[in-house]
């Protein structure tokens, strides 16, 4: 497995619309581990693969419970909305407050091509939310109701807010 370099914001694969993965390969399965423990690197809740360079639709997701690998997902319904504080890994140093639905029922592959539907909520949903923007080529700076200030004076809470909510 090999950590991978993390696109910033400015890089032009940030903003292309990422293409569907037509045969989950090998090399898919490894460019999967290999995100999971990029994300794991960085103390994040989730990686889309324009963030390690690559304009494929596949994101990965940790909230806590263990990785999640979805190939090709899709938001099939939604219910409700919640305002909350993202970050990125993309663009270091910033949050912001960001509106997305509060359940959605995603639909994708796993890493060996089975599909899945998944009824999700609250930072689950959010980070799914988040990660198929990146697939998009929409960071949360664009659609950010406002800049988030977080406590400068409480370094701790900050490094952790940031490993909790960083996608
Ligand atoms: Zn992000």
């Amino acid at each position: 497995m090999a950590v991978m370099e993390i696109t910033k914001i400015g890089h032009e694969v940030l903003r292309k619309k990422a293409e569907p993965v037509q045969k989950i390969t090998k090399k898919t399965q490894t460019l999967i581990r290999d995100m999971i423990e990029t994300m794991y690197a960085a103390e994040g809740v989730g990686l889309a693969a324009p963030q390690v360079g690559l304009s494929e639709r596949i994101i990965i997701i940790d909230i806590g419970d263990g990785p999640i690998a979805m190939v090709n997902p899709e938001i099939i319904a939604h219910e409700g909305s919640e305002i909350d504080v993202e970050g990125c890994l993309s663009i270091p140093g910033r949050h912001g407050y960001v509106k997305r639905w509060l359940e959605t029922t995603v639909q994708f592959l796993d890493e060996k091509g089975k599909p899945h539907r998944m009824v999700t909520n609250g930072l689950l949903s959010r980070a799914i939310q988040h990660e198929l923007d990146h697939l998009n080529g929409v960071l949360f700076v664009d659609i950010m109701l406002e800049e988030a200030k977080l406590r400068s004076e409480d370094e701790t809470s900050d490094e952790e807010y940031q490993q909790q909510e960083s996608g």
